[in-house]
């Protein structure tokens, strides 16, 4: 499935080309089956999709999931870049920045609002989880997006046709150049040991006491923790 987010960053995507012109691209890096997905983002309005897929991809984690999509970036040169907050599965929200940073451009996260956006600016609504801060940024730049930023439209009838007939070019590790180090497992530095639920304790312990007697035992209870 297309990652939740992702169904908002195209939305604003075609609303951005709506208003300014341009054409949008859905890029993914996955397994070749994920060009179903990009026909999807076609029929809701994205132009073409591309696609990196290879086994040399294979085994990526953030760093080198972003290092490859900065490639295909690199040789087109958006002039903005969206992506989701983040995605559903790593929930890492990693990817955003570090591609802006192989890319060495702006980025700006949890955008909310599209304020304004012209050729050469973007303006936006961040939240910030205790407010908002409005901010610029010269293009090219990178966003990633919240849900509350738009309702993405429903694919049309002939949406639909377009998305199975659209351009959707793949790319191999090859094709982009890539230096083989970087990318899959080898350029993953992430070692996942072992995945477990984290245990919750709601467990209350009162202190009681004058303010300095409270204090001296928060600070033993603290030296006892770590
Ligand atoms: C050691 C290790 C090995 C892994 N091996 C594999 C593997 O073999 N196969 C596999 O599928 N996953 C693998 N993963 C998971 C994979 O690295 C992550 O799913 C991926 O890096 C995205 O990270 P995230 O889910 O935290 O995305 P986030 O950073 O939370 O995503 C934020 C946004 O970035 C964009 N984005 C994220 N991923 C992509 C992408 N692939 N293409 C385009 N845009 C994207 C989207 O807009 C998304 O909304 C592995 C992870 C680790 C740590």
């Amino acid at each position: 499935m297309v990652n939740p987010f992702d169904t908002f960053a195209i939305e604003e995507a075609v609303r951005i080309k709506e208003k300014l012109g341009g054409e949008v691209v859905a890029l993914s890096m996955g397994i070749p089956d994920t060009e179903r997905l990009l026909r999807d983002a076609c029929s809701r309005g994205a132009d073409r999709g591309v696609l990196l897929s290879d086994r040399a991809f294979a085994g990526a984690d953030t760093l080198a999931t972003s290092y490859a999509l900065s490639l295909w970036c690199r040789q087109y040169e958006p002039s903005l870049i969206l992506c989701g907050k983040m995605a559903v599965d790593g929930d890492t929200a990693q990817i955003g920045p570090e591609l802006a940073e192989h890319l060495g451009i702006p980025h700006i996260t949890d955008v909310c609002e599209v304020i304004d956006v012209t050729r050469e600016k973007i303006t936006v609504r961040k939240d910030t989880g205790e407010g908002f801060e409005v901010l610029e940024c010269p293009l090219p730049a990178l966003i990633t997006v919240l849900k509350d930023i738009n309702l993405p439209r429903m694919a049309s009838i002939p949406g639909v046709r377009y998305g199975h007939e659209a351009d959707v070019q793949i790319f191999t590790a090859s094709g982009l150049s890539a230096d083989l180090t970087k990318v899959g497992l080898s350029g993953s530095p992430t070692q996942v040991v072992r995945t477990f639920t984290p245990q919750r304790s709601s467990e209350a312990l009162p202190i009681e006491g004058d303010l300095s007697e409270i204090a001296g035992r928060l600070t033993d209870i603290i030296k006892e923790v770590l």
